[in-house]
């Protein structure tokens, strides 16, 4: 059940290995990459608690000594404070320019880390261990790390390959069902922007991957994965292509900024809903079939998920408010709105001129389903 995916970068190239176990055999995996055996972990505190034990066995077995700091988790912890306290303790650690840093945990810990790691002695090297779904396909891969300001979400950053990801599938047990489902969001996502067939496939598979079949776990990491390295490769800094993966989070992004980026909605519950909106703003333009909409939501309400603005506890703000909202989203390119649009599921575009009517009309219908 092991599958490897390999990021093609040129000198940044690396592996994503994606199966069971790989914790427990994580020291051989990383042991080839390090000038002397010792690591520095930043985790968070519920990662940790779980699984440090199991990881430090892991290193301990290719004896490799590690050293980890566990942050408060949470979406709050991706901001200065903790950064400042990550990086002081990793400099504290004496880590030096040819160590490894390892990220053990959510997309939080691995946007942070990887941040940290981008800048501390200007750029050391670091390793993903991905602990939820939504990082294992999505946030460890592809080099974008960082942190947010109070302007808004992820303005703080730097493009920085990790050196190696392993993504063991059994840690996914351990999440809870509403965080397993959030990172489902982001697996749907890949159906809907480039492969019909995965979609389908999700269609038929989704119930039994989130019961827990390993090998639908593995297969969907897998798929997930190859799609973000293969279009990654093609447009590494996101100066075109690489915009497709952000199906569903022009939405998405105003939304967490109006229910204030926390547990209210989580990322990956906002990308399903913004998914589903992208679609509806694709039939409205007369871009896709009313049915592609329609066949969107039936497969998110099945899987349990988030599909509606109702589905969001508490009150929202009007459409108008909302759009404001998306304005201040970075993927704003000369004041005009950049919306991932789709011609079919499986067949996701840039759009970079979408009339501002159209998307206050879906978001206004959505507003009082
Ligand atoms: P997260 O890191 O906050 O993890 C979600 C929750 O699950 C946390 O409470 C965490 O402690 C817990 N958790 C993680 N692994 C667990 C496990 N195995 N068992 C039990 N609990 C576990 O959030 P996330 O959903 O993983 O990631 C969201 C973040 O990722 C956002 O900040 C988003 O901006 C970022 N992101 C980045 C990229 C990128 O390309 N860099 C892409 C998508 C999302």
């Amino acid at each position: 059940m092991r599958q490897t995916v390999h990021v093609d970068l040129g000198e940044r190239a690396y592996d994503v290995r994606i199966g069971p176990g790989l914790i427990a055999e994580c020291g051989t995996h990383i042991a080839p990459l390090l000038a002397r055996p010792r690591v520095a972990v930043l985790t968070d505190e519920t990662v940790g608690a779980l699984h440090l034990e199991a990881l430090r066995a892991g290193l301990a077995r290719a004896d490799i000594a590690m050293e980890a700091l566990a942050l408060p988790p949470g979406e709050s912890t991706k901001g200065w404070s903790e950064f400042t306290r990550a990086t002081g303790w990793l400099l504290d650690q004496k880590i030096e320019r040819r160590d490894i840093v390892i990220a053990f945990g959510g997309g939080v810990i691995g946007d942070l880390g990887g941040f940290a790691a981008a800048v501390l002695r200007r750029g050391v090297r670091f390793v993903q261990i991905p602990t939820s779904l939504l990082a294992q396909v999505d946030s460890s891969v592809g080099g974008k790390t960082g942190i947010n300001a109070p302007q808004g979400k992820n303005l703080i950053g730097a493009f920085h390959q990790p050196s190696l990801v392993l993504a063991d599938t059994d840690v996914l047990g351990t999440l809870s069902a509403r965080d397993f489902l959030a990172g489902y969001g982001e697996v749907v996502k890949y159906g809907l922007l480039g492969d019909a067939g995965f979609f389908e496939w999700l269609e038929t598979n989704g119930p039994a991957l989130a019961a827990g079949d390993m090998e639908a776990r593995v297969r969907a990491v897998t798929r997930s994965v190859e799609m973000k390295a293969r279009i990654v490769e093609r447009d590494e800094t996101e100066e075109g292509e690489r915009a497709l993966l952000n199906l569903g989070h022009t939405f998405c992004h105003a939304l967490e900024a109006a229910t204030g980026y926390g547990a209210r909605l989580l990322h990956g519950e906002g990308v399903a809903i913004g998914c589903a909106l992208a679609f509806e703003l694709s039939a409205r333009l007369g871009l896709c079939s009313q049915e592609a909409p329609s066949r969107v939501r039936a497969h998110l309400k099945s899987m349990g998920m988030k599909t509606d603005l109702g589905d969001i506890e508490g009150d929202l703000p009007d459409a108008s408010t909302l759009i404001a909202l998306m304005g201040q989203d970075k993927k704003v390119v000369d004041g005009k709105l950049r919306f991932i649009l789709a011609r079919d599921i499986g067949d996701a575009f840039v759009a970079t001129d979408v009339p501002t009517d159209a998307v206050e009309a879906v978001l206004r219908d959505a507003l009082t389903r």
